[in-house]
């Protein structure tokens, strides 16, 4: 069974998108194992996305997630770290399909509310990155 790590970035929470978010993958019917709200330091933001650490918008990555309380969730289902991103959509929201969080919520890349693993590998990394084994179930 896959495992994804799915994240609510600071602008989906300052905009209230926190219910409506896990509304979406309870709906779809991937099962909740960990959830938190969490103020992230940029060492960890740092090490999330290391495989960016080369891009020209790396900093400003990095300030963005630590820029206010993120809600990190792990969901586990089949198929779920493919799933999540269709359910997510495109990184940029301008080119995401309606119907999609990004598509539907969303105008820059820059602030593009959520997060989701891109790969079964991935998804175990940042779940053992971002949770403790004491806040999963
Ligand atoms: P995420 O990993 O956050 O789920 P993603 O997998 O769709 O997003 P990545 O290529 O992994 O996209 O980029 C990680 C994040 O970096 C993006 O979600 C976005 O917030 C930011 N980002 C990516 N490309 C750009 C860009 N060209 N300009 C500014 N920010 C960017
Ligand atoms: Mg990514």
């Amino acid at each position: 069974v896959d495992e994804s790590y799915i994240m609510v970035k600071p602008d989906g929470v300052q905009r209230g998108f926190v219910g409506e978010i896990i509304s979406r993958f309870e709906r779809k019917g991937f099962k909740l194992k960990g959830l938190k709200l969490f103020q992230c330091s940029k060492e960890l933001a740092e090490e999330h996305y290391k495989e960016l650490k080369a891009k020209p918008f790396f900093p400003k990555l990095v300030d963005y997630i630590t820029s206010g309380p993120v809600v990190c969730m792990a969901w586990e289902g089949v198929g779920v770290v493919a799933s999540a991103r269709k359910l997510i959509g495109s990184t940029d929201p301008l080119q995401a399909e309606p119907g999609t969080i990004r598509g539907d919520l969303a105008v820059q890349t820059g602030r593009n509310i959520i997060h989701g693993s891109d790969s079964p590998e991935n998804g175990k990394r940042e779940i053992a990155l971002w949770f403790n084994d004491g806040e999963l179930v």
